[in-house]
C-alpha cells in the first residue's frame, strides 16, 4: 500500500525547503571548476570559520567515541555571562531551525494560528504547517513587515507570532522602540518569536532582555551559521523566559548539538577579532553591491544584514546565466523578479556585479 495512505493527512502537503545550491551541484551541472564558482545563495561568511572554532572543532574530534553534553553546559555558561542571563533561560538546537521548530512544536498545533509577514524567513511558515497550524501570512508593502497590520492579525487562536529583524530575504529591520512596542501590544498568551540571526551585523541591534525579565512571553533566536561562519556544524539557540526555556527542552532530542559543534561555538563566541573582521567585510561588501546595482539601474532593498535583496528582470532566468558563468544567488519562486545577493568577498561580489551586467546586456 501507498505510505501516504497511512500517513498523518496534513504531511502530504507539506512544502520541502528549498536550500541554496551547493557549489559541487552547479560545477557538475554546468561543467565548471568548482574552485571557480562562488556561493552568494546562503548568507554564509564569505571569510570561512573563525580559525579559533576550527581548531576547537579538530581537537574535540578527538573524543568523538564520546556523547556530546546533552546540557551544552559550557556554550551555556559563556553565554549565559555574555548576555547576563540565567543557564535557565537558554535552549540550543541544531541551527536556529531546530529552535523555530522547538517553539512550533511546543505552542502550535491543530486549531491554532501563526502570524508571519508574507515575505517572511519561510522556515516559520513550514514549522507551523508541520504541527498541522495554520500560518497566518500578513502583506509587506514594500517588503517590510506591517507591524499593526500583524497585531490586527492575531486572533485567539494565535499561539505565536514569528519576526525576524533583519528579516531574510528583504534585509529590513525595525528600530528597537518598533519591536518593544509590538511586544507589549500581544496577548500573554502569544510567544513573540524574535528572530535576530543577522542582529551581530547590526551596529546596535535592538534588545529584548529588559521585556523578558519583566515577563513578556519573548523567545529571541540567533545563530552560529552567520556572522560565526559555523553554518555546517548546525548551532543555534534562543534566550527567553525560565518556564518557556523549559518547554522548548522538553521538546527537543537528547544531545541534539553535536561535541564538535559545541568546542567550535565556544570558540568563536571568544574570537572576538573574527566578528569584527567579518562585520567589516560585510559593511564594506554591502557598500560595493548597492553601489553596483545603483550602476545597472537595478532596484533594492536597503539591507540591515549580510545580503541584499535585488529587483531583477526574469529572475529565474538570471539565476541560470549566473550560474554559467560561476555565480550562486538565490531565487525565490514566488517572487518572480527578485534575487537575494549574499554578501561575499571584494572579488566576489566584483565578479557578481559583471555577471549580472552581462545578463542585462544578454536581454536588450
Ligand atoms: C539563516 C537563518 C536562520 C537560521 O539558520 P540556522 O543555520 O538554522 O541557525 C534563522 N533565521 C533566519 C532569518 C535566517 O536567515
Amino acid at each position: 500500500m501507498d505510505a501516504a495512505r497511512f500517513a498523518q493527512p496534513h504531511l502530504l502537503n507539506q512544502p520541502v525547503y528549498q536550500p541554496g545550491k551547493p557549489i559541487a551541484q552547479v560545477a557538475r551541472e554546468f561543467g565548471l571548476d568548482p574552485a571557480g564558482v562562488d556561493k552568494l545563495a546562503s548568507n554564509e561568511n564569505p571569510l570561512g570559520p573563525s580559525p579559533k572554532a576550527l581548531a576547537a572543532a579538530a581537537a574535540a574530534l578527538q573524543e568523538v567515541n564520546l556523547y556530546p553534553d546533552g546540557s551544552c553546559w559550557d556554550l551555556t555558561g559563556k553565554l549565559a555571562a555574555r548576555l547576563q542571563i540565567g543557564r535557565d533561560q537558554l535552549v540550543f538546537g541544531n541551527g536556529s531551525n531546530e529552535v523555530l521548530e522547538l517553539a512550533a512544536h511546543v505552542f502550535l498545533g491543530s486549531g491554532t494560528e501563526a502570524v508571519m509577514g508574507v515575505h517572511g524567513f519561510v522556515v516559520y511558515k513550514l514549522a507551523t504547517l508541520l504541527m498541522g497550524a495554520k500560518p497566518v501570512e500578513v502583506p509587506m508593502p514594500d517588503f517590510r513587515h506591517d507591524l499593526a497590520a500583524m497585531r490586527a492579525a492575531v486572533t485567539p487562536r494565535t499561539r505565536v507570532v514569528f519576526l525576524a529583524s533583519p528579516n531574510n530575504p528583504t534585509g529590513t529591520a525595525h528600530t528597537e522602540a518598533e519591536l518593544v512596542a509590538f511586544a507589549r501590544s500581544l496577548p500573554e498568551d502569544v510567544l513573540f518569536v524574535l528572530d535576530e540571526a543577522y542582529a551581530e551585523y547590526q551596529d546596535r541591534a535592538p534588545d529584548l532582555r529588559p521585556l523578558i525579565a519583566e515577563g513578556l512571553p519573548v523567545l529571541c533566536t540567533r545563530t552560529f551559521s552567520k556572522i560565526y561562519g559555523l553554518a555546517g556544524l548546525r548551532v543555534g539557540y534562543g534566550y527567553t523566559r525560565p518556564d518557556i526555556a523549559a518547554l522548548l527542552h522538553r521538546a527537543r532530542a537528547p544531545f541534539n548539538i553535536n561535541a564538535v559543534a559545541q568546542a567550535a561555538a565556544v570558540a568563536a563566541l571568544d574570537d572576538a577579532d573574527f566578528v569584527r573582521r567579518s562585520r567589516e567585510t560585510n559593511r564594506a561588501g554591502l557598500k560595493q553591491l548597492a553601489a553596483g546595482c545603483r550602476d545597472l539601474r537595478l532596484d533594492y532593498v536597503p539591507s540591515a544584514a549580510n545580503f541584499l535583496f535585488v529587483r531583477v528582470p526574469d529572475a529565474a532566468q538570471a539565476f541560470v546565466f549566473l550560474q554559467q558563468r560561476g555565480t550562486i544567488v538565490r531565487p525565490f519562486g514566488h517572487l518572480p523578479d527578485h534575487v537575494r545577493i549574499t554578501v561575499g568577498t571584494t572579488g566576489q561580489n566584483e565578479r557578481c556585479l559583471a555577471n549580472l551586467r552581462a545578463y542585462l546586456a544578454s536581454r536588450v
